[in-house]
């Protein structure tokens, strides 16, 4: 089981600032920038490798979410990134599907 289910089920402790019956948004441990939180499908998807014509409603679900949890962290007026790392060269070390909200400083453009 990967640690995003354990936070899903509540087995781990998780500083959460979003949830409802599809999706958890929570603060990452490490953060990459002053404002970094995870928004997570509670389905078990592994990447965006692994998405499904089935998977369109959580998709889109996760998307709006993602942009309502950027404007209660205050990141609407000066903007924030929304990131997937996908796989290996992504750079993805949780193999639980993920979107990065990252804000509150100037981010540099192209990623390494
Ligand atoms: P990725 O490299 O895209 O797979 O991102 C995984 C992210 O999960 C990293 O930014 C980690 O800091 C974060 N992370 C790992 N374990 C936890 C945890 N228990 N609670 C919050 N964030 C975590």
């Amino acid at each position: 089981m990967t640690i995003f289910k354990k936070i899903i089920n509540k087995e781990v402790p998780a500083d959460i600032v979003y949830e409802d019956e599809f999706c958890m948004a929570f603060k990452d441990i490490h953060p990459k920038a002053p404002t970094h939180v995870l928004i997570i499908p509670k389905k078990e998807i592994p990447s965006m490798a692994e998405v499904a014509p089935e998977d369109k409603e959580i998709l889109g679900h996760l998307l709006l979410k993602a942009a309502e949890v950027a404007e209660q962290l205050g990141l609407k007026e000066k903007g924030y990134r929304l990131v997937i790392n996908t796989r290996q060269h992504g750079g993805q070390e949780v193999p639980h599907l993920h979107i990065h909200i990252l804000g509150g400083r100037p981010l540099k453009w192209p990623p390494g």
